[in-house]
């Protein structure tokens, strides 16, 4: 639940009239709708105060972009029909069913108690019920405003991590890791930003990004030195939909065979996206393109989807990897997913390799390919160059 108040309603009833006050509500309700779904509910209860209710907020944070939006689109002139024009503002409290109250009573009371401390705190903004989540959303809104400045004035980059074959120790490829690195707040890693991308849909152009940069030097990689064959890139859940994705693909595509390009999608994409990830994966493998399913055994692991997508590789978790020399037990589990994957006609690539020994145990269990930090963590495009081709 939302509990909006305008604030300074009452200048503008005290200086204009209750006409134009009037008129200001009537405009303010209309922009509220205007940014929300057809099944979220609105009501003015009575003097500049409305109540929002949102069904289905997973995370919280969506329902303080919510909030966030709303005050933006408050923070617009008014222009009423006697011809002034008015500025208003929006303060929220937020509480949440039914973490904040069981019942509608108190559910509305501690959101009123949330609106009570925005207000307090100066206006124009938003809280939720309990502190940890306001600093937590906080947190993940100013992350946002950082993350759409930096993909657009670039500060984000593409850093290569090799693909080694582990019976020869060439170097064959490269998975293609974003990078930001802030001139106030040093790096920010992907861990953070990628699901603030998500969150917000600005996965879309980053990862635009980082397909175009990795095809287009995966292109000098490949003509360089012909040993470079895969450049992999990840690609998350809300990127992998329909047509448009499909297109960035295509344009990125112009400067590298598709054969050279292998997708990267975890287990709960596929899930998620059900018939959906059926038609896309199939599109993808008639561009020519691979596709590997990244942190496997960390999901739902179901073998059934395995047979009925067309997937070319495992990429078998670090968890299990960093397990293998602790516990002698859990290389049964490596050797069943190596063995299953054969099975099934797919390549196995190992991640997160950082000591001999735990390469030891990978080659003679027939892994084909790692990663890791026993060959190198993710470099430059020119150190990838001068190092490994
Ligand atoms: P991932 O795709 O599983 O990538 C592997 C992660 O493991 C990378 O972390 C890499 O630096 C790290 N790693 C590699 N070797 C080792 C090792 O030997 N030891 C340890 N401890 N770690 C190792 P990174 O770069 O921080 O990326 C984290 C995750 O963020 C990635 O996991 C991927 O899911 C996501 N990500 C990164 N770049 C992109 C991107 O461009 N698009 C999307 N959608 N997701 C991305
Ligand atoms: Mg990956
Ligand atoms: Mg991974």
């Amino acid at each position: 639940v939302l509990f909006m108040d305008l604030d300074h309603f009452k200048n503008v009833n005290d200086s204009l009239g209750h006409v134009a006050g009037d008129e200001l509500l009537n405009q303010v309700a209309q922009r509220l709708r205007r940014r929300l779904r057809a099944e979220d509910t609105i009501a003015r209860l009575g003097g500049d105060e409305f109540l929002i209710l949102l069904e289905d907020v997973q995370p919280p944070n969506h329902a303080a972009i919510v909030a966030r939006d709303l005050i933006i689109t408050l923070s617009a002139p008014f222009h009423l029909a006697s011809g002034y024009e008015v500025y208003t503002a929006g303060s929220f409290g937020i509480s949440l069913f039914p973490q904040d109250g069981e019942t509608a009573t108190d559910i509305i009371r501690n959101a009123d108690a949330a609106l009570y401390l925005a207000k307090s705190e100066g206006r124009n903004t938003f809280r939720f019920y309990t502190d940890e989540l306001t600093i937590t959303a906080k947190h993940r809104l100013r992350l946002e405003s950082l993350l759409r400045r930096a993909i657009e004035q670039k500060e984000l980059s593409v850093y290569y991590q090799p693909i080694v074959q582990i019976d020869s120790d060439e170097v064959i490829g490269a998975e293609a890791l974003c990078r930001w690195i802030t001139a106030e707040h040093g790096t920010i890693s992907p861990a953070e930003f990628i699901p603030v991308a998500e969150e917000t849909g600005l996965i879309v152009a980053l990862g635009d990004f980082v397909l175009r940069t990795a095809c287009r030097d995966a292109a000098i990689f490949h003509q360089k030195n012909p040993k470079f064959r895969t450049i992999a890139v990840n690609a998350s859940v809300r990127q992998f939909q329909g047509i448009e994705w499909l297109e960035l693909i295509s344009r990125a595509l112009e400067t590298l065979p598709a054969g050279l390009l292998e997708i990267e999608i975890t287990e709960s994409t596929i899930m998620n996206k059900g018939s959906e990830a059926v038609a896309i994966l199939q599109r993808l493998r008639e561009i020519g393109i691979r596709v590997a399913i990244d942190d496997f055994g960390t999901g739902y692991s179901s073998l059934s989807y395995l047979q009925r997508f067309s997937v070319n590789q495992l990429k078998i978790d670090q968890s299990f990897v960093s397990e293998m020399t602790k516990n002698p037990a859990s290389i049964q589990l490596v050797r069943t997913m190596i063995a299953m994957a054969k099975s099934l006609g797919l390549t196995t690539l190992a991640e997160g390799i950082e000591t001999k020994e735990q390469l030891e145990i990978l080659r003679t269990e027939g892994c084909l390919y790692y990663q890791g930090f026993l060959k190198s963590p993710g470099v430059t495009a020119d150190r990838f160059m001068k190092e490994f081709l």
